[in-house]
């Protein structure tokens, strides 16, 4: 019986999906590596893509210097940028057609529409200001607009996002393995949200779903900070068909008062420590021990790590949240 279930189970599949925006700060190398460590302890591979569709917020060589800092730590991919795989490309900007295609499946489906709305009036229209977490409820003002009143927008110039379409009356659940039960009603805590902004960028939501269906993620290992994304994108690979991977949010690196890390904190990578000559091992110790997993000043490379922890690791992290 076991060796039934073991052969149809397909193996895990996780992921690490930064944006190339600056060099890696503790935080994200802490979540990088607590992905790596989900994936290799089940057996799985690990997949690395560089989401780099905002571009005016890339920097400049940032995708090779995060490749150098994990390599250096002695994280490994079995896919990824620089070494390619069955699903590639594994960068985003190289991957337009394929979100090109998806997108044009919404449509047809007639789940998305244009929205005019600047930030501004978004905000303006919301009475009763609902903050959402990434800012007011969209309160649906496009939604319902005629091809006429379309018209008129596109003649003053306007350029629209594209909106997608939530059932109103859809409540989104789902069992994060490290946060528990959650749930959203994205209609009111969000609004239809965008899949392509204004500028003709395709919205991280999106992007993110295309990429980790396609390349047959079945695990979401990221920072927490991302939790109620997991309700929209549920949307969306609901509204493709495609199946959904099962979600772990890891805690973010905070400072000694438990805030999140300021700017400052945050840009400073691994540049520092390396000049000090902080071995891998002494990093990957320090980022282990900051969630708990080993005692502090141990040094380990993550194989070491891999090879110490118990198997239940999502229980270990549990205890830590
Ligand atoms: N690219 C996102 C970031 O760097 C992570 C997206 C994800 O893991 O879903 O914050």
């Amino acid at each position: 019986m076991s060796e039934i279930v073991a052969r149809v189970q397909p193996s895990l599949r996780g992921r690490y999906a930064p944006s190339p925006t600056g060099d890696l700060h503790m935080g994200n190398l802490r979540t990088a590596l607590l992905a790596w460590l989900f994936a290799r302890k089940a057996g799985g591979q690990f997949v690395l893509r560089i989401e780099d569709l905002d571009r005016p917020r890339v920097r400049q060589g940032s995708t090779e210097h995060m490749l150098e800092d994990l390599h250096w730590l002695g994280l490994d991919w079995n896919e990824g940028p620089d070494c390619s795989g069955p699903y590639a490309p594994y960068t985003q900007s190289e991957r337009l057609d394929i979100y090109q295609d998806y997108l044009q499946r919404l449509e047809t489906a007639g789940l998305i529409y244009p929205c005019y709305c600047s930030r501004a009036e978004i905000a303006q229209a919301a009475s009763a200001p609902q903050q959402g977490e990434e800012g007011p409820r969209y309160p649906g003002t496009c939604r319902y607009l005629t091809q006429a009143q379309r018209g008129e927008r596109e003649a003053s110039g306007r350029r629209p996002s594209l909106r997608f379409r939530i059932d109103d009356e859809h409540i989104v659940n789902f069992t994060d393995l490290l946060a528990g039960p959650t749930s959203q009603h994205v209609q009111q805590v969000v609004g239809d949200f965008i899949v392509r902004r204004a500028d003709g960028i395709f919205a991280y939501q999106f992007a993110v779903v295309v990429d980790d269906a396609l390349m047959h993620i079945n695990q979401v290992v990221r920072g927490i900070d991302l939790l109620h994304s997991s309700e929209r994108q549920i949307l969306l690979y609901e509204a493709l068909g495609f199946p959904v991977p099962s979600f772990a949010h890891v805690p973010l690196v905070l400072d000694k008062q438990g805030k999140r890390l300021a700017k400052r904190e945050q840009s400073s990578g691994l540049a520092p420590l390396r000049a000090a000559g902080t071995t891998p091992q002494q990093v990957v110790g320090q980022l282990a021990a900051s969630c708990g997993l080993v005692l502090p000043g141990t040094s380990i490379s993550p194989y070491e790590l891999l090879g110490r922890l118990a198997p239940d690791l999502y229980a270990i992290m549990r205890t830590k949240q």
